[in-house]
């Protein structure tokens, strides 16, 4: 998906630059949002081909913001890999329970990033071909 739109929600600048580094180096575009308020108005008006989202932000968080894209029909379809800080077990099983397509922790690896945003691509790519 060369050329394809990342929409990363995060409020942490440093992390947001590093994702943005990353992506732009290899072809996407990246639309970013400091809040999940923000994020969701940008999934909807966008239709981002991925969306990252920090789980700990300020407002509502990245779970709560999860529940609402699914809920959309207009961004049910985005896959979305969590990005947070805590490695804490329980954290994590929430977190994939609530239905992330893919789970990051910080301090990010560029390349565990660049895998998993491989794997869930081209798994998209082989479950649809029709969007
Ligand atoms: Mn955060």
């Amino acid at each position: 998906m060369s050329g394809g739109l990342i929409l990363v929600v995060e409020d942490n600048a440093l992390n947001m630059k590093l994702l943005r580094d990353v992506f732009r180096s290899q072809g996407y575009r990246v639309v970013e949002s400091v809040t999940v308020e923000d994020g969701l108005d940008v999934a909807r008006a966008e239709h981002p081909d991925l969306i990252l989202m920090d789980i700990h932000l300020p407002g509502m968080d990245g779970v709560s913001a999860l529940k609402k894209l699914k809920a959309d029909p207009k961004t049910s379809d985005i896959p979305v890999i969590a990005v947070t800080a805590s490695a804490m077990p329980m954290e994590r099983k929430e977190i994939i329970a609530a239905g992330f397509d893919g789970y990051q922790t910080k301090p990010l690896s560029v390349k565990e990033l660049n895998g998993e945003i491989r794997s869930v691509l081209e798994s998209r790519a082989q479950g649809s071909s029709d969007r």
